[in-house]
């Protein structure tokens, strides 16, 4: 067996690899831009955004996304900081897009989640934060905008506690806020990180720390908001969970802190605690069992993402997968487990603040993007090892929207299909055919609605396509798992529809759930599946 050679090992140790999460607007552009600032990879926060006015940060890419300000891509960012090597991936910011979401999370050890202190967890990304739980990830939580008026502390806390189902902890508490907002108190340290408005500019700014017990705290602090702070931290050491590392490895507890990333405030003290708290590359599990990045000195990889046409000039399509073990050399071939052969992976690139980039080399924990000429899926194994495995699959969602498209103009079939298909592939939309009539009918079935309209948009703009979409009643899907089925002889309900992925695998739609029972009742053995594996 080759022996893992040290240098590889001590790049991979360096490496911290997450996902950021939020309700639009709650600030994670600004977040990661001051991130950035701290790891010198751009000089002044804000040109990761271009214009002031223009809501487009370098993590946006499509047209879409500056028109209607919301993200509907993740992409990746790397920099480094303290020694740490770090690779932020961003997320689409609406629950929509949650399925994306859940892709992104993946191919991250943990993810943090930006919150806005005046709205808590936001009825729209409630099911985005949620697919973070599902993966049993650690979970950090940034509570930001305290320059602002915020909601009350508890209740942010139980807010997050509700919702998601995880138990939270303080690491800092928040003194005031808006216009009486005076620092955060570090509960640990027992000293207060005092606010000033002083570093929304360019720089990284001063911090000034003050104990507690100083009696400087009482000509900074007025004294009913110390009398405050004191009887919410009784409060909370009564009450609250105490901080406990392997809750927080294992996703069960969340640290939570408080900040102003517009103003650069408790921006730093989060990314030194959370580069603490967080893991290096964490072992994956493979069909021949879990894959130790400290041991394994092949490389492996997994794709969790396909993104096409990028890049308008060059309509590429771009495959990102998360390097589990071993180190990455550009053009370097490596055995693709899916399609059964080996494959040369070319133009490799990674994000760096307002630019893609070409690199030469990667390791364990970093994200890539190679070039795909149309050979991967999302979930497929790369690696060099001459032992073949492959890593556990990325569930699919099952659709709750359907709707039949067609194009407008019945001459442009052709690029139809394509541009619906290549979309269908990146597993931005699923398609569905009717059962009997081949590909006269395309029925797409989405997660969120929102996924209609970047589709609509994408094939008119990526593939001069203009179509016509009818909604469907359907919300239920259900794959047939029986290999022997007839499909002609299955009776189910009347407003029930047989149909096939594109795959050929068979399927059902149900308009409820009512429909789902009559139909297994009437069809003896009848195995029906929420996910199409
Ligand atoms: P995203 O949609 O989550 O990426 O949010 P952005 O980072 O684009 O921020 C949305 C808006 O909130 C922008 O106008 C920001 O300037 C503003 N913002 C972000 N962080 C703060 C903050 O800490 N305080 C205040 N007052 N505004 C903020």
């Amino acid at each position: 067996m080759p022996q893992m050679n040290n240098e590889i090992k001590n790049e991979i140790k360096k490496r911290r690899t997450f996902a950021i999460i939020s309700h639009p607007d709650a600030g994670k552009t600004t977040l990661t831009e001051k991130f950035l600032l701290y790891g010198g990879a751009i000089n002044s926060a804000g040109s990761v955004k271009g214009k002031a006015t223009s809501k487009h940060a370098v993590s946006d890419w499509m047209e879409i996304e500056k028109e209607r300000g919301i993200s509907v891509t993740s992409s990746v960012l790397q920099f480094n900081y303290d020694g740490y090597c770090i690779n932020i991936l961003d997320t689409p910011g609406h629950q929509d897009f949650s399925e994306d979401t859940y892709r992104t999370l993946m191919a991250a050890d943990s993810a943090v989640m930006v919150i806005d202190a005046s709205k808590g967890v936001e009825a729209q990304t409630r099911k985005l934060f949620k697919v973070c739980t599902m993966r049993h990830i650690p979970i950090f939580t940034f509570i930001n905008k305290m320059d602002r008026e915020a909601m009350d502390t508890f209740e942010l806390l139980d807010d997050i506690e509700q919702e998601l189902g995880i138990a939270t902890c303080p690491v800092n508490w928040p003194i005031g806020s808006g216009k009486n907002f005076k620092g955060v108190y570090d509960r640990a340290e027992k000293e207060v990180e005092l606010f000033s408005d002083t570093k929304k500019g360019t720089t990284q700014g001063e911090v000034r720390k003050v104990k507690f017990n100083d009696p400087e705290i009482a000509w900074l602090i007025e004294d009913s908001q110390r009398v405050q702070l004191e009887e919410e931290m009784e409060l909370q050491d009564g009450a609250g969970a105490e901080f406990d590392q392997e809750l927080v490895s294992r996703g069960e507890l969340s640290p939570v802190f408080f900040g102003s990333a517009l103003t650069n405030f408790g921006v730093e003290t989060f990314l030194q605690h959370f580069l603490k708290m967080t893991s290096p590359p964490l072992p994956r599990i493979a069909d021949k069992g879990e894959i130790d990045p400290m041991e394994e000195p092949d490389f492996s990889a997994f794709v969790f993402k396909i993104q096409g046409n990028m890049n308008k000039a060059h309509r590429d399509r771009i495959a990102f997968m998360r390097i589990c073990s071993g180190e990455f050399e550009a053009g370097m071939e490596v055995y693709h487990m899916q399609g059964g052969r080996k494959v040369r992976l070319s133009q490799p690139q990674q994000m760096m603040a307002s630019e893609r980039k070409m690199i030469d080399k990667a390791y364990g924990g970093d994200i890539i993007g190679v070039f795909d000429p149309g050979i991967f899926s999302i979930g497929d194994t790369l690696t060099t090892s001459a032992e073949r495995y492959a890593y556990e699959g990325i569930p699919t969602f099952a659709p709750e929207h359907f709707a039949r498209v067609r194009q407008v103009d019945t001459m442009k079939r052709k690029q139809f299909i394509k541009g619906i298909s290549q979309i269908a592939q990146e597993g931005a939309i699923q398609i569905f055919q009717e059962y009997n009539t081949g590909m006269e009918e395309i029925i797409v079935g989405v997660v969120g609605v929102l996924q209609f309209d970047v589709l609509k948009y994408r094939l008119e703009n990526e593939y001069n396509v203009e179509i016509r979409m009818d909604s469907l009643p359907y919300e239920f899907i259900r794959w047939i798992e029986n290999e022997d089925i007839d499909m002609a002889k299955l009776a189910g309900t009347s407003d029930m529809k047989k149909v096939k992925d594109l795959r050929g695998r068979p399927l059902l739609l149900f308009v409820n759930e009512w429909s789902i029972r009559m139909t297994q009742e009437r069809n003896e053995g009848l195995a029906l599946s929420e996910f199409g594996r």
